[in-house]
């Protein structure tokens, strides 16, 4: 096999909400494989324990403290990556969040913390990180959507509007820029054990046994369950691959 396939040496990877869960899980995935990682989290405790994981695992990484509900937050991490790497190869939208309410239960500003966490802030982390793909003459951005971008649900109106809306974007994005070489995909996880899921097992009865009971591999999903396909998504080997959705669920969407 060619080595270089899903080699990421020399590779510069922002992760939004890289300092746990999923997004530590594709961090670490990435690392292993010789990318440099910016973390990118609100959590100071977090973000710092999170690098130290990657760097003990023999990776260059930083923390770059973000919030990614501002505009200006947004731009100025694309900008200290820049200014401490000197490139942005690769960005992985990863940081959400939910609030779990009937619909007519949701204030507008409910509404728009939702969007704006999960899908606006992929727009502008996406739109920051352009240039510097561009000037550099190729780009991976990987954007997470959910279960909830393909099903719907009582209390994920918001949330599944947000992560409905990632697939879109990312399709209509990878069709724009698939000329500069920047593939754009998205990454659907089943149900993964995290912090977020962990909050939904308290407020959903029976979350935890349904889950269990649909998912054909029988079993919840675990950070380290991403770190493979975020090496493929970064590297050379899904250079052809753009506009894709691929589900990381053990089975949980296709069954019958
Ligand atoms: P976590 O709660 O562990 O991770 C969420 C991450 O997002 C945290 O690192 C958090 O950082 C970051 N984050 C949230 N809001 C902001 C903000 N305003 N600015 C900066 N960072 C922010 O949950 P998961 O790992 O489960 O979630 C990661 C992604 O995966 C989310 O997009 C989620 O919707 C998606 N997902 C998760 C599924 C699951 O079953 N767990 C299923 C499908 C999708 P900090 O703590 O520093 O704020």
């Amino acid at each position: 096999m060619d080595g270089r396939l899903f080699d990421l040496s020399g590779k510069v990877a922002v992760i939004t909400g890289g300092n746990g869960g999923i997004g530590l899980g594709m961090a670490k995935g990435m690392a292993n494989a010789g990318a440099t990682i910016v973390v990118a989290g609100r959590d100071a405790a977090k973000n710092a324990d999170a690098v130290e994981q990657l760097q003990a695992l023999g990776a260059q990484a930083r923390a770059i403290p973000v919030d990614v509900l501002k505009e200006e937050s947004c731009r100025a991490l694309i900008a200290d990556t820049l200014k401490a790497y000197g490139r942005l190869d690769i960005l992985v939208n990863n940081a959400g969040m939910s609030i779990r309410k009937q619909p007519e239960d949701y204030t507008l500003a409910e509404w728009h913390t939702v969007l704006d966490s999960n899908l606006t802030s992929a727009f502008l982390c996406s739109h920051a990180a352009f240039p510097a793909m561009k000037k550099g003459g190729a780009g991976k951005i990987i954007n997470i959507g959910s279960m909830m971008s393909i099903f719907g649900a009582p209390f994920a109106t918001a949330y599944a509007a947000s992560k409905g809306g990632i697939v879109q974007m990312s399709k209509a994005m990878a069709t724009a820029w698939a000329k500069d070489n920047i593939q754009v995909n998205a990454i659907l996880p089943g149900w993964i054990d995290t912090a977020l899921t962990k909050r939904a097992r308290e407020q959903i009865g029976g979350l935890h046994e349904s889950v269990l009971k649909r998912t054909p591999a029988g079993r919840w999903g675990e950070p380290s369950d991403f770190s493979g396909i975020a090496v493929f998504l970064a590297a050379p080997a899904s250079d052809f691959i753009t506009g894709a959705a691929i589900t990381v669920d053990g089975g949980y969407s296709v069954v019958a």
